[in-house]
């Protein structure tokens, strides 16, 4: 039976497609992005998330497994060093500071949350995202849920790195009608210091797929002096001008520096490029600096 590990279900967003969406977040990515927004679905295993400020200071985590929770002051200090990430302490926890993200869905499972927003979906001309992690590392699974929306007429899009064989994508490409497919730094060697692996692959894969698909938009997280100068926008357009007609529009996405808190909860040591976001102002000269290098009229915009 094909099962997955879906890390959440978010309902109601107006960023991830038309209309609106319910964005599945699939475990497990092939890339590490020392900016990642999304930490909790980079790894294949379940993690164990802890919100301090929710501790009630109860001890029943402490009752269950002492080896990893210390009663510290008014809180509970979490050892993770060793933890075999079971989620008993998380079971146990009366607060909701303990918990584990991921949960084992069976196609048929998660098709009766996404049921549950298909109102939302036919009022606005919304539908379902697959993101992650890297829902394209799953393609057996993400192939059984696809056709099951398609057979209940729900739009279907992906979000993807496409950092995968493309083996995987030629498996759903036939069952989504709208890709966002992240382009994160021209060059290879920096994409490799910044992403854990050269680019070539991604490349490679949206080449082919932009011969075969007909609705891709590229997405480039812009992350402060990493992939956010005029120049770098002229290295991205050189790119995007070898896809072919399936690829529509370029959004460049402004960096999110709120991602810290997310870090702090699953212990992992966060990056923070800057302070604050690009300006508005800057960003649109980055749209048009992009525009002007683009031997196409593709849509380009920003959020
Ligand atoms: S997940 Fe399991 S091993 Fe890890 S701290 Fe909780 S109870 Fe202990
Ligand atoms: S079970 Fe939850 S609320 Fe109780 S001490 Fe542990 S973390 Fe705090």
């Amino acid at each position: 039976m094909q099962v997955c590990d879906i890390t959440n279900i978010s309902r109601g967003s107006f960023h991830d497609g038309p209309g609106i969406r319910t964005v599945v977040y699939f475990n497990n990515c092939s890339l590490r992005c020392k900016w990642c927004h999304n930490p909790e679905t980079i790894s294949k295993d379940n993690e164990i998330l802890y919100i301090k400020s929710k501790c009630i200071h109860c001890g029943k985590c402490i009752e269950i497994c002492p080896e990893h929770h210390k009663a510290a002051g008014d809180s509970m200090e979490f050892f993770r060093e060793g933890c075999i990430k079971c989620g008993k302490c998380a079971d146990a926890c009366p607060a909701g500071a303990l918990n584990i993200s991921g949960e084992s869905y069976t196609p048929e499972r998660l098709m009766k949350e996404i049921r549950k927003d298909k109102h939302y979906f036919e009022e606005s001309g919304g539908g379902v995202t697959f993101s992650g992690g890297e829902c394209l590392l799953k393609p057996q699974f993400l192939r059984e849920v696809l056709k099951m929306c398609k057979a209940e007429n729900i739009h279907t899009c992906i979000e993807s790195a496409f950092h995968v064989p493309f083996e995987n994508i030629g498996r759903v490409y036939e069952l989504i009608d709208f890709v966002f497919a992240d382009l994160k730094i021209p060059l290879s060697q920096k994409h490799r210091e910044y992403t854990g692996a050269g680019n070539e692959l991604i490349i490679e894969n949206i080449r082919k797929l932009s011969q075969i698909h007909r609705n891709i938009t590229i997405r480039i997280p812009l992350i402060p002096k990493v992939n956010d100068s005029m120049e770098d926008m002229k290295d991205f357009a050189d790119i995007i001008n070898t896809f072919r007609g399936g690829v529509k529009a370029v959004e460049l996405l402004k960096y999110n520096y709120l991602a810290e808190s997310k870090y702090e909860i699953l212990g992992k040591e966060y990056t923070k490029f800057s302070d604050s976001t690009q300006s508005d102002a800057y960003v649109q000269s980055l749209v048009s600096a992009l525009k002007s290098h683009l031997t196409r009229d593709l849509q380009v915009f920003s959020k």
